[in-house]
């Protein structure tokens, strides 16, 4: 085993264990190895040798948009990341040249050379190839088929010490105990962290949800040859477009077709629904799109969307030396696409922690950074997370409680101008991608130049701006 040249002494002797080898784990576990001499990745899944869905992510049947941020903080967690993608069959798209987008009834008038480009690839492509860059790291463990059950505590129950897991290749063998100075759970939705912190004799996170009740159903094509586009977006919109669909291409000449419903509108799963929802789309381009090219899976479903935060950051009390990440903390309405970035950006923030711990405790100690970083996190979260239950909160109906802060209905009124008016200013539509690919924060687009255009653009009426063909200046952050 080979030790880090930069920690100390004391740091090359610690263990670190990762519960959940997914996106978020997989992103910890690179920081970690930065801190600590060894790390264990737990598993409760056996993980593919080569890009396939598997049971532990039910989620990774359904298309997964990697925004540029998270692409960015991927790529600064694991150099060469992005070619590793590109060698594995991701698409480049280019955000105004590539994608047809329909926002309120609307199409955007024309393509335009973005500065924004990012890469479409299944969510088990980008899970397998983060896997590949992590898994041959010589001071990292991957224990595959264990389920954590439970966490080790030292005696007055202060600190973690470790985790219980059980070998799923074993059944009815007895519990193992490893042990660990830092524990980090990365186990995604249906984190159980809440009960073994009970069974410590914690008062587990208070939770906010915000649902607006989507619904997905996805279908692999062979894409059909011959489009002036590579992606395709119908977006729904509150109050009453509830049905939207995406059609995103992946490696293998593979189409990831998609209907999402909102506001309890779930998509069918069976083949006559899939193609009637297509039909009944606001326009006809998706199904016109699908209609002859050939289907290579069956519809498959997914509900669970909801907007969940437990409040890790304001538990009274922390147990020390455990941390709760990614999707255990926040899972957030997929539609947005956002939950890989804002945990890659999260694994970012526990290396910063980390490095001020060393600077401000001094050698070892890693007291006080259990509460500290869960409310780094939640500084990270918040742009994604007021985004999404902002949206969320505009359909009003019976599962999303309606916002009721004037100013947050001000600023949702804008934004529902910015979206009509992208569709023919492409100044405009690049600060929204800006936005959406959470490169910026959602206040840049209050900024004069594009302030000035959203409002002074009659609200549906083609802008009389000409349509700029070369690459858009980008707007000042
Ligand atoms: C339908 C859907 C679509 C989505 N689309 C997008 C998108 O377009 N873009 C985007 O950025 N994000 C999207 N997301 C969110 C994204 O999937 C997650 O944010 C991302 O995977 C990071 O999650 P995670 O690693 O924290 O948890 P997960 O990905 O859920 O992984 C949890 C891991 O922990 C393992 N595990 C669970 N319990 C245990 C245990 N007790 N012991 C050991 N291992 C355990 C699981 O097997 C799994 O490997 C979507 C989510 C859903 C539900």
């Amino acid at each position: 085993m080979t030790s880090n040249q930069f920690m100390n002494p004391v740091e090359n002797t610690r263990h670190a264990v990762v519960i959940g080898g997914s996106v978020g784990g997989m992103a910890v576990a690179q920081v970690l190895l930065r801190h600590f001499g060894r790390v264990t990745l737990v598993e409760r899944d056996r993980l593919p040798d080569s890009p396939q869905p598997r049971k532990g992510v039910p989620q990774g049947r359904q298309p997964h948009a990697l925004m540029l941020r998270g692409l960015h903080a991927l790529e600064q967690l694991f150099p060469g990341f992005r070619q590793d993608l590109i060698d594995g069959g991701a698409v480049v798209a280019n955000m105004g040249a590539d994608l047809a987008f329909n926002a309120f009834g609307r199409w955007r008038r024309g393509p335009y050379n973005s500065a924004l480009s990012g890469l479409c690839a299944s969510r088990p492509l980008i899970e397998f190839t983060l896997f590949r860059r992590l898994a041959n790291h010589p001071r990292l463990s991957v224990l595959q088929a264990h389920e954590a059950i439970g966490l080790l505590a030292d005696v007055a129950g202060k600190r973690a010490t470790g985790v219980r897991l059980r070998d799923r290749g074993a059944p009815g063998a007895e519990e193992i105990h490893i042990e660990a100075d830092f524990v980090v759970d990365a186990s995604g939705r249906e984190s159980k962290a809440p009960e073994w912190l009970k069974t410590l004799g914690y008062a587990p996170p208070a939770e906010t949800v915000v649902t607006a009740d989507p619904g997905y159903s996805n279908r692999y094509y062979e894409a059909a040859p011959g489009q002036a586009w590579k992606m395709m977006y119908i977006m729904p919109a509150a109050p009453d477009k509830r049905r939207g669909a995406l059609i995103m291409p992946m490696e293998g000449g593979l189409w990831q077709v998609c209907m999402i419903g909102m506001d309890g509108e779930h998509p069918p799963v069976d083949e006559t629904g899939f193609m009637d929802y297509a039909r009944s789309l606001s326009s006809p381009r998706v199904y016109e799109a699908i209609a002859n090219a050939k289907a290579v899976s069956d519809p498959i479903g997914f509900r669970k969307g909801e907007n969940r935060l437990r409040h890790y950051e304001s538990m009274p009390r922390h147990l020390e030396s455990f941390v709760a990440f990614g999707d255990a903390v926040y899972a957030l309405n997929p539609v947005y696409g956002q939950g890989m970035s804002v945990a890659a950006a999260g694994a970012l923030e526990l290396d910063a922690c980390l490095r001020g711990q060393r600077a401000w405790r001094g050698t070892g100690s890693l007291d006080g950074l259990a509460a500290r970083f869960q409310k780094k996190l939640l500084g990270v979260l918040m742009p994604a997370w007021m985004m999404a239950t902002g949206e969320d909160r505009r359909w009003a109906g019976r599962s999303a409680s309606a916002e009721t802060n004037p100013m947050v209905r001000l600023l949702q009124k804008y934004m529902t101008r910015v979206l009509s008016v992208q569709a023919d200013d492409n100044i405009v539509a690049e600060g929204f991608f800006y936005v959406q690919q959470m490169l910026r924060s959602p206040f840049s687009l209050l900024h004069p130049r594009i302030l000035f255009r959203v409002l002074r653009a009659r609200a549906g009426a083609p802008s009389a701006a000409k349509a700029p063909t070369s690459p858009v200046t980008p707007i000042p952050a």
